[in-house]
Parts: structure tokens; C-alpha cells; sequence
């Protein structure tokens, strides 16, 4: 859902943190540049977000570092076969059902020297960023194999799906009407649609890893911590079969990953709740855009965020989806006085799979076609798609405040629908084209 927020002062790179006595979760963590909405009048009803919340979305802003370069097409040498069948890690405490196992859609590449990090005494002993390359890829994925693959019996094999059902436990999200009877809360709506999806998506060939399962609070930052644990978990378990001696290896994968852990586990988005763990900082720290280049390198990993809009006025209807690209990252990053730190994000497939949910989200269920209010893709800075370097959107299935939305996003047939459609969005994504 949208939130009003409020423009706030976005601090500089070497601004202390601001303070942040949160009352409530700094839920969608949306960065908004003052004066500029990107999207026609989008209002919450329900209560505006605290400044507080604006803070922590603020400092999460400036952890981003992004760029485009697609992660580009690694080819698969002639003749090797993968060995080893890396699988998504499950979040723990989540119920997700188990996927056909599938064979890899990674190959190895042909023996490389290790890349060590790149090192710079200038810059405090950390790797100067961004730069040609980071490092150099572990895990390699073949887009023609996963094309090939996706026009067949089980079009997801071998696909890793996370599914971030918004909000949860207090955080209901958007509600209509305002009050303690609410005929439609958005928490509930995500996770029923999630869940069918999940299934969807299992009955395709994917792998899908939730962010919650049940109706839990879960912080921004402990769903990005999760999805980031989920692939360093399936890239070090990959090396290991591999026997690979890329860099980051193993063992600094696991060192990664550990490193997220107090994210998860304080579950807060509060700067002063140590919730933002290895994200409280500025800019993107040398750990985070380890993690970064170890998502790229995971095509095969797609991040779908699911949430409701709302809006003042009743006639606020449809679907969009939310993506972001690296021009908004650097615009943000530069209106606060820093520099770009990060150079590749996926802007290409951001975008095109993207455009891949809200077909295939529109064709399985036309009434949340948008009569023009919104506009199907819109470019949009939020936590989730900017502290992960996963090909990622959000999607605002429909809105909450009005009456054909609600009612399809309320009834069975319409959560099927919209399940079935980001299944056939993803098939459609990893198909090409
Ligand atoms: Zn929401």
C-alpha cells in the first residue's frame, strides 16, 4: 500500500543516523523525494506513518548503491554438465511445501583464478565501488537453458520464487474502513494470495521461500535478511558441490550470512533498535555489496512482494507493480549529498519482469486493470527492491478504498486469479521475450 509520508530531510552521507524513537514499523519503508509523488494522488488511509518510521526509510535509502548492467548472459561451456542440484533455503519457521527436486540450472564456468577482493589503503582498507566488475561470478546461470527449460512440463524447475506477503501482526497495512471492523485488511489479503500463489508456483516446479506463512510481524529488514540468507545459503551449498574456489567462497558466504542474523532475530526496523544490523549504515558497506554480487549472480531467483493500495478517493482502483531501477537509487543517493556505491542492479529484468507480473496479473484478472489511475509499472525506491540485488518487484494488487478492487481482492475466484497470474507473469519472466 502507499503511505503518506512525510518529505522529511534526507541527511547526508556523513550525517549521524537520525534519531528514531519508532512507534510503528517502518513498514513499505518508501523513500518519497519531496514534491514529487510518482504516482497520481496515492493516499493511505489509514493513519499517516511517524516520522520516525520516515527516518529509518531514510537512512535505508542511503545503503543502497545499484546500477544497472543486466547480469548479462554467462554461456554455458560446451559439454559441462552441473553436478550438483543447489536448493533454496527454506526460512526457517515457515511452512513451505517442497518443491520437485530440480536439477540446476547453473553450469559451472570454466576454472578462473580467485578474485580476491579488491582492496584499497585509500579507502580504509575497503574495495572501492563501484567498478568494472565486482566479483568475478561462482554461480553461473544460462538464461537460454532457463528459457528452454520454462517452455516445458515443469516451466519452474529449478526456479527459486521468494514471496513476501506485506505487512502481518499489528501491522494490519490498509484497511477499509477505517475502523475496528474493517471489512478488508491488506495483511490478510497478502497472505492468502501468497499462499495460493506459493502453491501455484510449487505446482509449476519452483522452489518458493516465504517471508511469513502465518499472520507474524516481520520487519522489513528481517525479510530482507531472509531472502539474503536464502541465497548465500543455496550459493555456499552450490560452491561446495562444485568444489568451486570462487571468491567470496564458502566460508565467507556463511561469514555473510551470520552477519545478517541479528537483523532476523531482533526483528525491528528502529535505527536505535539495532534492527537494520549490517544495513545501518550509510552508503553501501563492503559486507552488503559482497552480498549484492552474490545476488546477482542468482538469476534464477526472483523477489515478489505482495501488498494492497489505498487511497482517499473511492475511484483509486487497480493494479500496478513497483520496480526500481538504478537512476532512482542514484538520484536519491545524490539529493542527500552522497555518491553512487553500488553499480549492478538488474535494471533490464526489474523492469521486464515486471511488465511480466502485471501481464499475466491482468490477463488472469482483468477487473484489476487500472481505468487509468494508476499506471501498470511505476518506478518506486522501497527497502525491499533496494537493500536486495535480487530481480525483484512489488505489486499492488488493488486498492483497499475501492469497491470493485475490494471485492475481487476479497473473494475466491479473484485471489486464484491474481495467484494464477503472478505464476504465469513468473513462467512468462523466465520464458524471455
Ligand atoms: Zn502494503
Amino acid at each position: 500500500m502507499k503511505k503518506a509520508q512525510g518529505p522529511g530531510v534526507l541527511p547526508g552521507r556523513s550525517d549521524p543516523p537520525p534519531a528514531a524513537p519508532a512507534s510503528r514499523p517502518a513498514d513499505g519503508a518508501r523513500v518519497r523525494r519531496p514534491a514529487r509523488r510518482p504516482t497520481p494522488k496515492l493516499r493511505l488511509v489509514i493513519p499517516r506513518r511517524t516520522a520516525a518510521a520516515a527516518a529509518a526509510v531514510l537512512a535505508a535509502v542511503l545503503l543502497a548503491g545499484v546500477l544497472p548492467a543486466a547480469l548479462g548472459a554467462y554461456a554455458r561451456p560446451a559439454g559441462t554438465t552441473p553436478t550438483a542440484s543447489p536448493k533454496a533455503t527454506r526460512v526457517p519457521g515457515t511452512a513451505t511445501p517442497s518443491a520437485p527436486t530440480a536439477s540446476p540450472t547453473v553450469s559451472p564456468r570454466p576454472p578462473q583464478p580467485t578474485l580476491a577482493p579488491q582492496v584499497s589503503i585509500a579507502a580504509g582498507g575497503y574495495r572501492v565501488w563501484p567498478k568494472d566488475y565486482a566479483y568475478a561470478p561462482g554461480y553461473v546461470v544460462d538464461p537460454a537453458e532457463l528459457a528452454s527449460r520454462a517452455t516445458g512440463t515443469l516451466p519452474l524447475e529449478g526456479i527459486v520464487v521468494v514471496l513476501d506477503p506485506g505487512h502481518g501482526g499489528q501491522d494490519g497495512g490498509a484497511v477499509y474502513p477505517v475502523s475496528n471492523k474493517a471489512e478488508i485488511v491488506e495483511k490478510t489479503v497478502a497472505l492468502d494470495v501468497a499462499l495460493r500463489a506459493r502453491d501455484a508456483l510449487v505446482a509449476l516446479g519452483a522452489e518458493v521461500v516465504m517471508t511469513r506463512a502465518d499472520d507474524s510481524w516481520v520487519s522489513l529488514y528481517k525479510r530482507i535478511g531472509l531472502t539474503h540468507q536464502a541465497v548465500l545459503a543455496r550459493h555456499a551449498a552450490y560452491l561446495e558441490a562444485m568444489g568451486s574456489r570462487a571468491w567470496p567462497d564458502a566460508t565467507e558466504t556463511r561469514r555473510l550470512s551470520a552477519l545478517v542474523q541479528p537483523c532476523i532475530d531482533v526483528n525491528s526496523d528502529y535505527l536505535n533498535g539495532k534492527g537494520l544490523g549490517v544495513f545501518k549504515n550509510y552508503g553501501v558497506i563492503p559486507d552488503v555489496r559482497t552480498m549484492f554480487d552474490i545476488d546477482r549472480q542468482h538469476a534464477d531467483i526472483v523477489f515478489v512482494a505482495l501488498h494492497c493500495n489505498a487511497n482517499d478517493s473511492p475511484k483509486a482502483q487497480g493494479l500496478s507493480v513497483l520496480y526500481l531501477d538504478t537512476k532512482k537509487v542514484y538520484r536519491t543517493e545524490r539529493s542527500t549529498g552522497g555518491n553512487p556505491t553500488y553499480s549492478f542492479y538488474d535494471d533490464e529484468n526489474r523492469v521486464r519482469f515486471g511488465q511480466a507480473l502485471y501481464d499475466g496479473i491482468a490477463a488472469s484478472e482483468p477487473r484489476l486493470v487500472s481505468d487509468g489511475f494508476v499506471q501498470p509499472l511505476i518506478d518506486q525506491n522501497l527497502a525491499v527492491l533496494r537493500e536486495m540485488n535480487l530481480v525483484g518487484v512489488l505489486v499492488e494488487m488493488g486498492f483497499v478504498s475501492n469497491a470493485s478492487d475490494r471485492a475481487v481482492l476479497l473473494s475466491d475466484a479473484g485471489q486464484a486469479n491474481i495467484a494464477k497470474g503472478v505464476a504465469a507473469g513468473v513462467v512468462a519472466y523466465f520464458r524471455g521475450g
